[in-house]
């Protein structure tokens, strides 16, 4: 995605241990048109799927996951990372360790916004070692529902979540790929 791809060349900033800061469209301040091109983009891409539903995790899955949702007109469902107090019902818990802050947290559900059968879309930000991808997978396994397939904005091919994922048997599709943050430069995909 050619313009998704200009912003993080332009506005990506690459901070140590191969990790990317985009806090000026994604992570703090978040570019509604962007977005909004995000979300089309995925549509195009799982269109004929029968997407039921968009499950993300919340801060920043939120907006290219509720903008997907608005194109495929499916509800999104945003996977939260502590147990709050009105989720006292029923719920899906997964530990999901977290790449960049470095700890382990629990992601939660609400049982009663997945059906089984089912077919969920995926989404999130970032792809790192695909942990946060498999645990909301397992959560819409746990509910005998199907993962339709993984939408990712921004995928570090460097590390092994796709290759997880697809040996896994999901379908991972990424609306940017980058190959390398080595030496604080950006390398995408193709243009190695
Ligand atoms: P994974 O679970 O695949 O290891 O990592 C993906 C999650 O970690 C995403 O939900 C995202 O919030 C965060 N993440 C991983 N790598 C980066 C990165 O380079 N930059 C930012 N901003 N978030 C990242």
């Amino acid at each position: 995605m050619e313009l998704l791809k200009q912003k993080v060349k332009n506005e990506g900033i690459v901070l140590a241990k191969g990790v990317l800061k985009v806090d000026s469209f994604l992570n703090h301040q978040m570019d509604p048109f962007l977005m909004r091109e995000i979300g089309r983009e995925f549509k195009s891409l799982f269109a004929g799927d029968k997407i039921t539903k968009v499950l993300t995790i919340e801060s920043s899955g939120i907006a290219p996951g509720i903008m997907t949702a608005l194109e495929l007109e499916v509800p999104l469902i945003f996977a939260r990372k502590q147990k709050s107090l009105t989720l006292t019902e029923d719920i899906y818990v997964e530990k999901v360790y977290s790449f960049t802050k470095r700890e382990t947290n629990e992601i939660t559900v609400s049982k009663k916004f997945i059906e089984p059968g089912e077919r969920v879309l995926i989404v999130d930000d970032f792809l790192a070692n695909g942990e946060a991808a498999f645990g909301l997978a397992r959560i819409v396994e746990q509910a005998g529902a199907t993962v339709a397939g993984i939408g990712i904005v921004i995928e570090k091919s460097f590390q092994p979540g796709r290759e997880l994922l697809l040996k896994a048997g999901y379908r991972v599709e990424s609306l940017v790929r980058i190959a390398s943050l080595e030496d604080e430069k950006m390398a995408f995909v193709g243009e190695e």
